[in-house]
């Protein structure tokens, strides 16, 4: 950078005028960006940082700090104080807009994508009572189905295959039901553990997608049984799905398709855990004669995830859940958190809409 030089803030200017215009263009911005310009920058990463064993990240923080150790040195060769502040804050200008710019073109343009279940002609509704009693009967009929074709044994499921086994699996599953859906499968995309173990729970988030790198990473610590459909929903981020309630969506229609009773699993209970939710919430009386008359098995697999969920508690739930919340706000998400609990009501929409074809 030169002496006068604002290349990376004017840089982040224009990336935040052409998300202006892509907020008024939803299908053209699917169109140009999110499945040809997207898939290019998903097949270089795939190709490169994806073959690293270790998170890529880590190279991600590894610059922020040569960047900061730069700036230091830059500052103390400023002689007095106005120059150092008008370095600083060009600097800070710089570093935001350098921020903005890859993140929205390695990823964040998709936020202005049109949105998957309106792409399918989903009308995801709140359910009523009655409409979510059904879906609980089917959902929990269909996870003790796949339980049984996992294990006899009623004790809670702790383990399942390696890690890298599952990610492996869960991708080739994404390669073979993603159509379904009207996405296309490219590119290699890594979900890989993130260290140290209950890290990431601390800080109240079980997976994420890093834009900056290309990849997603999973907690360590995470469940057994819920690491088939994480995987599957942070692999659903690096299709350019941005929406949280989107990303559960696809992680359980491709869970739930494939021919591993593993993975089937994973999704139903997922899907059951939204469920009982609400169900709990609509109707406390009905819903603990539900909870006695559920197959055992899965039952005490339910509570062996509440256990481990609440084994490891965020720092603070509130900042968490908070810092979430203005993050998809800030992104045009209007529902907030509450666009997590869509699960249910685009799982009622999608079995509808498989029953009609
Ligand atoms: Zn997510």
């Amino acid at each position: 950078m030169g002496k006068r030089d604002w290349s990376w803030a004017i840089l982040g200017v224009i990336a935040l005028g052409i998300r202006y215009l892509a907020t008024f263009n939803p299908e053209a911005t699917d169109d140009i960006y999110s499945r040809k310009f997207f898939p290019v920058i998903r097949n270089v990463i795939d190709r490169t940082l994806g073959y690293l064993p270790f998170p890529s990240v880590y190279f991600f923080i590894l610059t922020v700090f040569l960047v900061l150790g730069f700036y230091l040195y830059k500052l103390r060769s400023k002689e007095g104080w106005k120059r150092k502040l008008k370095y600083s804050l060009r600097a800070l200008a710089n570093g935001l807009g350098a921020l903005i710019f890859f993140f929205l073109f390695l990823w964040g343009y998709n936020y202005q994508r049109t949105p998957i279940f309106q792409q399918l002609g989903l009308n995801p509704n709140p359910l009523t009572l009655e409409e979510l009693k059904e879906e609980v009967f089917i959902t929990q009929k269909l996870a003790q189905q796949y339980r049984l074709a996992i294990t006899n044994d009623t004790t809670a499921i702790t383990e399942i295959l390696t890690y890298p086994e599952l990610e492996k699996i869960v991708r080739s599953n994404m390669g073979e039901n993603l159509d379904m859906l009207g996405l296309n499968f490219t590119g290699r995309p890594r979900t890989k553990l993130f260290p140290p173990p209950g890290f990431m729970r601390k800080m109240g988030i079980l997976g994420i997608y890093f834009p900056f790198t290309g990849e997603s990473y999973i907690d360590p610590t995470l469940h057994a049984l819920e690491q088939p459909f994480t995987v599957a929903h942070e692999m659903a981020h690096s299709y350019g799905v941005t929406n949280e309630g989107e990303a559960n969506f696809i992680a359980w229609v491709i869970c739930g398709n494939s021919e591993d009773p593993l993975l089937k699993y994973s999704a139903q209970l997922r899907l059951l855990m939204y469920q009982i939710r609400d169900y709990f919430r609509m109707d406390p009386e009905d819903y603990k004669i539900f909870l006695k008359n559920l197959d055992r098995g899965v039952r005490n697999d339910m509570i062996s995830i509440r256990d481990a969920s609440e084994a490891i508690q965020p720092f603070s739930y509130e900042i968490s859940r908070k810092s979430n919340d203005i993050f998809l706000k800030s992104q045009g998400v209007k529902a907030g958190v509450n666009s997590y609990q869509q699960l249910p009501m685009l799982a009622h929409a999608w079995r509808i809409k498989m029953k009609g074809e």
